[in-house]
């Protein structure tokens, strides 16, 4: 018997008829031989909704009452898909993050798992059962407080499960076909990609491509999980995500090339887009020896996750400089606080904030080998007359910075200068996007 872990995201659970759609899914799967334990995420966009709410009545809520607020979006989902799978006539019964075994450390809102004991969903498994688990959450080793994994963490839930029951296969169901080249809600003419290396993968997640969680790629890495993304909505095979070092991904699509009569190698495998980080400038910060390192440390202390860094030149007259970094726009209330907070002791002159700001990326494996990707980037969004704020690069990506309601517009010129473009627009079955 194969055992086989399947996540539904919202919106493919978003209603009572997309949950009983589901629940016929996993029961198919039941019923062909196989065991299944199944990762829901909360219906449609009841997450958001909460965090709406939470914000109404505190502006900047406690993070552990957040968490065991946003954990309740999961536990409707899981109860409710369990009773359809029940009025379906098989057995299934659904889990909380703790039930489930999922060990996390106390950062909420972004906790780790350190340790998964599923006791419990083996059990129900070797009972004959179905196992829902709530994705998402999981509870503190040491204060055994409700945590959540970060935005998009479901499909981390469902890896790790996939992980410590040794499944042959983790399925991502979601709202798109699989992944593709870009996002389909923004760049259509986008392509989906039938195999992705992890290592690329995980560039794509990091620049914010929200089709998988970034946790969860990496968790699928260390712990030899293949993952296949594919749509809820159709059947048609998806996105499988491979564990293979640079030199395999390079022999593969070689061997691509030549069965599709191609003889240039692709560059590019995706461009990424990002509306969910702001930017914070440091104005006249005195150019003197540990400035910086003062400044990120407070940055730090608060576990903000920062992106880009860029320093000016300073002033010769002044010898004052400005700082500016991206970071999570959910961490910049905060971040601003402590920081105006260590003003005086730091000594520069002021802060700006900066909410509509665009990211975007690219990547690919064939960057390495490849020259004048920058070039034709900075070419093509130079012709569409888009100015760029902030750049940086890593091994296989290339980012930069645009206003926010260039960025739509950006992804779709680069998409095209690096000929991405498919003939069809691809489909996006649901969901609003948020
Ligand atoms: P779920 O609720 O199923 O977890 P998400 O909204 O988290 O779904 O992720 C799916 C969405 O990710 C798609 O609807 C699409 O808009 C977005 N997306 C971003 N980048 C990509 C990409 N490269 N390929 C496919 N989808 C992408
Ligand atoms: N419901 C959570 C969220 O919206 C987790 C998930 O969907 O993966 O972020
Ligand atoms: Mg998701």
């Amino acid at each position: 018997m194969a055992l086989i872990v399947q996540k539904f995201g919202g919106s493919s659970v978003a209603d009572a008829e997309s949950i009983k759609r589901v629940a016929a899914r996993i029961v198919e799967t039941r019923k062909a031989g196989n065991e299944v334990v199944v990762a829901v995420s909360a219906m449609g966009d009841t997450t958001d909704e909460l965090i709406d709410l939470a914000h109404e009545v505190a502006p900047i809520p406690a993070p552990r009452e957040l968490d065991i607020l946003m954990s309740a979006g999961e536990r409707i989902s899981m109860s409710l898909l369990a009773m359809a799978i029940n009025s379906m006539g098989l057995d299934a019964r659904s889990f909380t993050g703790m039930q489930a075994g999922m060990i996390t450390d106390s950062r909420h809102g972004a906790a780790r798992i350190v340790d998964v004991t599923p006791g419990r969903i083996r059990d129900a498994l070797d009972e004959g059962a179905i196992a829902i688990v709530a994705g998402f959450q999981g509870v503190s080793e040491d204060a055994a407080d409700v945590t959540t994994l970060g935005r998009g963490g479901s499909d981390t839930t469902a890896v790790a499960l996939a992980a410590a029951l040794d499944a042959s296969v983790c399925e991502i169901y979601t709202d798109v076909d699989g992944i593709y080249t870009s996002d389909p809600r923004v760049v259509p003419l986008a392509k989906k990609i039938d195999v992705i290396s992890s290592e690329e993968m995980l560039e794509l997640a990091a620049a914010g491509a929200k089709v998988l969680h970034i946790r969860a790629v990496e968790f699928a890495r260390r712990h030899g999980v293949d993952l296949h993304v594919r749509s809820s909505f159709s059947n048609n095979t998806g996105t499988l995500v491979v564990n293979e070092t640079a030199d395999q991904t390079h022999a593969r699509i070689q061997r691509e090339m030549q069965e599709n009569g191609t003889v240039e190698e692709p560059i590019i495998s995706g461009v990424a887009t990002d509306l969910s980080e702001a930017k914070i400038t440091v104005v006249g910060v005195p150019d003197t020896l540990g400035k910086a390192a003062a400044i990120f440390d407070v940055v730090a202390k608060q576990g903000a996750n920062v992106d880009m860094i860029v320093q000016n030149v300073s002033a010769a007259s002044t010898g004052l400089t400005d700082i500016s970094f991206t970071l999570p726009k959910a961490d910049g209330q905060r971040i601003l606080q402590s920081l105006s907070a260590s003003q005086a002791e730091i000594g520069f002159q002021g802060l700006q904030y900066d909410d509509q700001i665009g990211k975007l990326a690219l990547v690919g494996a064939g960057m390495r080998t490849n020259t004048g990707v920058s070039a034709t980037l900075f070419r093509a969004l130079a012709e569409a007359g888009i100015n760029i704020g902030m750049i940086s690069t890593s091994e296989i990506r290339i980012s930069v910075v645009t206003r926010a309601d260039v960025l739509g517009e950006a992804a779709r010129v680069v998409h095209n200068a690096f000929g991405l473009d498919g003939t069809d627009a691809a489909v996006v079955y649901a969901g609003t996007g948020r």
